[in-house]
C-alpha cells in the first residue's frame, strides 16, 4: 500500500515497508509504505502547491466532490465494514455506526463551501466599510487514531478540505489501509491532486511524521485525535512553533445512575456505553456512579449482562467483544485489572484475558490510587461505585483530570438535567449513555480531554483565519 502525495500513489522515499496486521487473526492486512520526514515534507509541499487553486475553487465544485465521495464510500460500504473488522478488530455494529457517520459527514460537509465567509461590521470612521472575513488557513496536518479509523480520519480531513484548505493526513500505524481507503474515495470523487495527501509510517515512527508537520512553517494548523499523553507532547512542541492545534483526547467518562430510574433501560444503556467496540471508544463509560439504594441490584444485573456478551471474531455479526488492538493494549488492560484486584477490587464479571480479546469486565471496590481508577484504560473494563447521593456523584465525576463526556440516567429528564448541568465535561447526555456522535454536533472535551471541535459548522473556527478588512470610498482626514 502506497502513500498519496501530490496525486501520485508512491512508495516511501527510503524504500521501507511494514505490515499492518489483523488484531484478530494476525494475518497481514496490507504491506504499507513506511514513510518518514522526507515523505512528509514532500506531502506538505504538494499540499502547499495545491492550496492556491483549491482555495479559489467554486463552491459548487467542492460540493460536487463531497457528494460524489459520499456516493463512492456508500458503494464500497461492504468493503469498508470488512476492512474495519480486519484491520482494527471493529465489530459489525460499530462499523455500521462509523460508516453512517462518515456518509453523513461527507454529505453535510458538501454544504460548507456555501457557509457565510464573514460579517460586515459597523465602523465609527465615516466612509469606512469594515469586514471580518474568513479565509482558509492553508496546509492542515491531520493526525488520526486507529480506534474509529473511518470516522476519525474522515472528520480530520472533511472540514478542512471543504473550507478550502489542503491536508496531509497521517493515519495510525494500526489503521493505514483504512486511511488509504478514505483517500481513494476522494480521488475517485475527483479531488484535485495535492488537496489530500496521505503519509504512512511504521510502528514507533510516528514522530518522524509528527515532528515535520509541527515544525514545517508551511503547515498552518494541526488537528490531533488520540491519547492525552501523545496530544500533550505534540501540543508542547506546537507551542514552540506557535502553531494552533485542535486536540481531541482521551477520557475517563462518568455515567451516573439515579435512584428511581428504569433499571432495565439503565442496564441496557450502561452495557452499550461501556462495552461498544470492546471499550475502545474515547466516549465509553469508565466509571459508573450509582445511588446506593439501587447499587446492588444494578451491579448484579449489569455484571450478568456483561458476562453474557459474545466474545470473538469481529467479522461475525453476533460478536460484541472483538479483539483489542494489540498485544501491548491487551497486556496494559490485564496489568491494570490485576493491580486493582491486588489492592482490594472485586471482579463481578470478566477479569481474565482471552487473547486476543479481553472479555467485558466489571469491577467494584476499586481503590482511588490504582491506574484503573483515574486514568483511561482503553478496553472493556468498567468500575462501579455506589454513592450516597447525586452530590457525591457529581463531586467524584468532576474530580477527574479528564472532561470528555458524561451521562446521567434518571427517572425523568428534569432530574437528570439538574445533575448534568453541574458536570465538567464537553458533552453530557441525559437519559442516554455516553457514546453518541453526529457530524454537526460540537463534539469535544474540556480539561485533559482537549479543546476545539470538528463539528460541521463549528469547524469554521478551527480551519479558517479571521481577517479584518476595511475599504474606504473617499480619503479621510489625518491629525498630522
Ligand atoms: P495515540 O495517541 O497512541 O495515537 C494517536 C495518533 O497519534 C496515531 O496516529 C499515532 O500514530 C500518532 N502519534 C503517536 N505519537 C506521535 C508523535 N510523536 N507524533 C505524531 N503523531 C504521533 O492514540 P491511539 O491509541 O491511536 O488512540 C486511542 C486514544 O485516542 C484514546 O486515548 C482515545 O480516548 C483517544 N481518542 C479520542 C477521541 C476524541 O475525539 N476525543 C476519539 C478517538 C480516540
Amino acid at each position: 500500500m502506497r502513500q498519496l502525495i501530490g496525486g501520485e500513489w508512491i512508495d516511501s522515499r527510503n524504500g521501507r515497508v511494514f505490515d499492518s496486521v489483523s488484531p484478530w487473526s494476525g494475518e497481514v492486512v496490507a504491506t504499507v509504505a513506511a514513510g518518514d520526514q522526507d515523505d512528509t515534507r514532500a506531502a506538505i509541499e504538494a499540499a502547499q502547491q495545491a492550496f492556491g487553486p483549491w482555495s479559489e475553487s467554486l463552491p459548487h465544485e467542492r460540493q460536487g466532490i463531497f457528494l460524489r465521495a459520499a456516493d463512492e464510500l456508500e458503494r464500497r460500504g461492504d468493503e469498508v465494514i470488512a476492512l474495519l473488522a480486519h484491520e482494527t478488530g471493529c465489530t459489525r455494529h460499530f462499523a455500521d455506526i462509523q460508516l453512517e457517520f462518515a456518509l453523513s459527514l461527507l454529505r453535510q460537509s458538501a454544504a460548507l463551501p456555501y457557509a457565510s465567509q464573514g460579517q460586515l461590521l459597523p465602523s465609527d470612521l465615516p466612509g469606512t466599510r469594515a469586514m471580518a472575513v474568513r479565509r482558509p488557513v492553508g496546509v492542515v496536518g491531520a493526525i488520526a487514531p486507529w480506534n474509529a479509523a473511518l470516522t476519525l480520519s474522515s472528520r480530520a480531513v472533511a472540514g478542512p478540505i471543504a473550507l478550502g484548505n489542503t491536508v496531509v493526513l497521517k493515519p495510525s500505524e494500526h489503521a493505514p489501509a483504512c486511511g488509504a481507503l478514505l483517500a481513494e474515495v476522494f480521488v475517485a470523487a475527483g479531488l484535485p491532486p495535492g488537496v489530500l495527501n496521505l503519509v504512512t509510517h511504521g510502528p514507533g515512527e510516528a514522530a518522524f511524521v509528527g515532528e515535520e508537520l509541527i515544525a514545517n512553517p508551511l503547515v498552518r494548523r494541526i488537528n490531533f485525535t488520540g491519547s492525552t499523553t501523545t496530544g500533550r507532547r505534540l501540543a508542547e512542541a506546537a507551542g514552540r512553533h506557535l502553531k494552533r492545534m485542535l486536540l481531541q483526547l482521551g477520557g475517563h467518562n462518568p455515567l451516573i445512575v439515579l435512584d428511581g430510574v428504569d433499571l432495565d433501560y439503565a442496564v441496557d444503556a450502561a452495557v452499550f456505553g461501556s462495552f461498544v467496540h470492546q471499550g475502545q471508544v474515547c466516549m465509553c463509560a469508565r466509571r459508573i456512579y450509582v445511588e446506593r439504594p439501587i447499587a446492588e441490584e444494578f451491579s448484579e444485573r449489569f455484571a450478568a449482562r456483561a458476562a453474557s456478551l459474545p466474545v470473538g471474531d469481529p467479522a461475525d455479526p453476533e460478536t460484541v467483544i472483538g479483539p483489542v488492538i494489540s498485544r501491548w493494549a491487551l497486556s496494559t488492560i490485564a496489568r491494570r485489572v490485576e493491580e486493582a484486584v491486588a489492592h482490594g477490587a472485586r471482579v463481578l464479571a470478566g477479569g481474565e484475558a482471552r487473547p486476543p480479546c479481553y472479555p467485558a469486565t466489571v469491577l467494584v471496590d476499586v481503590p482511588p490510587d490504582v491506574e484503573l481508577a483515574f486514568d483511561e484504560t482503553f478496553g472493556p473494563v468498567v468500575v462501579i461505585d455506589a454513592v450516597e447521593d447525586r452530590d457525591e456523584a457529581v463531586r467524584r465525576a468532576n474530580a477527574s483530570a479528564f472532561g470528555m463526556n458524561a451521562a446521567v440516567l434518571a427517572a425523568d429528564a428534569a432530574q437528570g438535567m439538574e445533575v448534568a448541568r453541574r458536570l465538567d465535561a464537553g458533552i453530557v447526555h441525559v437519559n442516554d449513555q455516553t457514546v453518541n456522535d453526529e457530524p454537526q454536533m460540537p463534539f469535544g472535551g474540556t480539561k485533559d480531554s482537549g479543546w476545539g471541535s470538528f463539528g460541521v459548522g463549528f469547524a469554521v473556527d478551527e480551519f479558517t483565519e479571521l481577517q479584518w478588512v476595511t475599504t474606504r470610498d473617499a480619503p479621510r482626514p489625518f491629525p498630522f
